[in-house]
């Protein structure tokens, strides 16, 4: 096989066993390790499923839609890349079974293929390839880490394996496989297991792959027992076989990885200079990061914060991954300010009466937001849990607890504050009751035809729009900046008619678009209330570790007053 110098490299990250066990944070920490050492690195993210994006999928189900800079609604995990490599991607870097089908279709019907017969293999997966070629090009990586969602031995991700396989066949040097695992110890034995792990790595030889690297992923660390069994019932050398076991925080992996060699072992396996002219770059990036992770060992002082959402339940289990975003955001402005964040989620159902609750039950619920420093009402959809939600806002407001309205979170506000100050009693979103007098939030005119024709797939006001602040606000303040981009996901806006209403009774209306139409951020006066502001925009989007959003932080600054 011929070398070719400074050739693109790939790896591709697999998981074993069971799903859930962290390939998204594997596949980032990677990423993070080679950019430190000077490579552009670029992420990829696979979802085996046939949606032609996230978009349309219930939050309990497929955990956060993560919206990109170009409005492409995305698997959460994209997120992860985003803040582990402190980067934006496109949608380039993101591909469904559905979508990958939808190019190969699209080409048939304008006859890219010439005539010929077109099927699953090859030209599936040769659609694959050139999908993750274009992202490599685009951001004129080194390195390009990918991640197949689902698990090995699954029907769906086979096709995905295959483009893998075939990449893999044509140059070995480039190609590297990591295989996340799952090792469990059931409570009965007492004994970490490897077996699952060997299932799983025959099953993937079968497919016609290896890995270079298994990352064992437990409770515990591995010990040298059973790195020798692994070693030799999956043909991977001891040296190559990563102890992962469950850390205080994500953010600590791509430090651990570092110890046990991880950086080394992929430019070895790539056939990479383990260092690289740039490096310098990426050793301030390491400095930075290990400065972050300390200050998430090291703060004491906790800030404790409320999230009002809805899509916690998941049969008898509470999840919290359909506000991923906003948690860490929460997280990286806490630290940033050498604040412990505490974390509570709160289903809305809480604040409403209902057959099982009394008031007087909804009452002392709601006096418990008290015990918060701050409290969040993130985006979401539909009628369900808003009289909850309504009802907390109310409390914050009332009481002076500071307030961040994401989304769904300015919308309600703005109708809280019409129904309960403003004197619009009956004040209400066409998004909750269609035929209302009042309707404060309205469908945007853009979006009326598109909901007529129940054309619903990417077709909400997606992305990156710009928004002009009022100046001296407190958000003009706290972005440091009168002109802002965010990422937005939304059909409904405040009503115009409105505004002026609202703004007579206190309500200021901080950000609106260029063209001063759309309302993109309220908040009320400081002499008013210590910070309640609100936005329709995304703000958790862009987050990083090391780029806390300024919301973010001046939402803990004042929850820490
Ligand atoms: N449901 C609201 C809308 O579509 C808010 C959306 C959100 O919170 N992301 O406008």
């Amino acid at each position: 096989m011929i070398k070719k110098k400074n050739s693109p490299k790939y790896i591709f990250v697999l998981g074993g066993v069971i799903s859930g066990v962290g390939k998204g944070v594997t596949a980032s920490s990677m990423g993070k390790i080679l950019q430190d050492r000077g490579y552009t690195v670029t992420s990829i993210k696979i979802d085996p499923y046939v949606n032609v994006d996230a978009g349309t999928m219930n939050p309990t189900e497929h955990g956060e839609v993560f919206v990109l800079d170009d409005g492409y609604e995305t698997d959460q995990d994209m997120g992860n890349y985003e803040r582990f490599l402190n980067t934006t991607l496109t949608s380039d870097n993101y591909m469904t079974t559905g979508r990958v089908y939808q190019g190969v279709i699209e080409k048939e019907r304008s006859m890219f293929y010439k005539g010929a017969c077109v099927q699953v293999v090859p030209h599936v997966p040769l659609e694959v390839i050139s999908r993750i070629k274009t992202a490599q090009k685009k951001a004129k990586a080194d390195c390009v880490m990918i991640e197949i969602g689902g698990t090995i031995g699954e029907y769906e991700n086979i096709l995905f394996l295959e483009a893998a396989r075939m990449m893999k066949s044509e140059t070995p040097d480039d190609v590297a496989c990591v295989v996340v695992s799952y090792m469990p110890i059931p409570s009965t034995i007492g004994e970490m297991k490897t077996k699952p792990t060997q299932h799983a790595v025959r099953t993937l030889q079968a497919s016609g792959l290896w890995p270079d690297m298994i990352v064992a992923r437990s409770v515990l660390p591995l010990d040298a027992k059973r790195k020798e069994k692994l070693s030799f019932f999956c043909n991977v050398k001891p040296d190559q076989i990563i102890s992962a076991p469950d850390v205080k925080s994500i953010y600590d992996i791509p430090i651990n990885f570092e110890k046990e060699n991880v950086g080394d072992i992929l430019c070895e396996v790539l056939a990479l200079p383990k260092r690289h002219a740039n490096y310098k770059k990426g050793e301030l990036n390491r400095i930075a990061w290990g400065k972050f992770v300390n200050k998430v060992h090291t703060s004491k002082t906790e800030v404790k914060i409320a999230i009002i959402g809805k899509y916690f339940d998941t049969g008898d289990f509470m999840l919290s991954d359909a506000y991923l975003s906003v948690i860490e955001a929460i997280k990286h402005s806490a630290y940033s300010l050498n604040k412990k964040p505490v974390i509570s989620w709160i289903n809305s159902g809480e604040f409403e009466v209902s057959k099982s609750k009394t008031l007087a039950m909804v009452r002392k619920s709601l006096k418990d937001l008290s015990n918060y420093d701050g409290v969040i009402v993130p985006g979401g959809f539909g009628a369900r849990g808003v009289a909850g939600k309504l009802e907390a806002v109310k409390y914050v407001r009332e009481n002076k607890i500071p307030y961040l309205g994401i989304c769904y979170g300015m919308q309600l506000a703005v109708i809280e504050y019409a129904r309960n100050v403003a004197g619009v009693r009956d004040a209400t979103s066409k998004e909750l009751d269609s035929d209302a007098l009042h309707q404060v939030i309205t469908i945007m005119e853009s979006q009326k035809e598109k909901v007529e024709k129940e054309n619903y797939g990417g077709s909400m006001r997606l992305g990156n729009y710009k928004a002009k602040l009022l100046d001296k606000s407190i958000i003009a303040k706290a972005y440091g900046n009168n002109v802002i981009t965010e990422r937005h996901r939304h059909r409904y806006e405040v009503n115009n008619e409105y505004v002026d209403t609202l703004k007579e009774k206190g309500l200021v209306f901080s950000g609106t678009s260029p063209d001063g139409k759309l309302m993109e951020f309220i908040e009320l006066p400081k002499k008013a209330h210590p910070f309640f502001v609100a936005t329709q925009a995304h703000p958790e989007f862009k987050s990083h570790p090391l780029s806390p959003h300024p919301l973010f932080v001046a939402f803990i600054k004042a929850s820490s007053r």
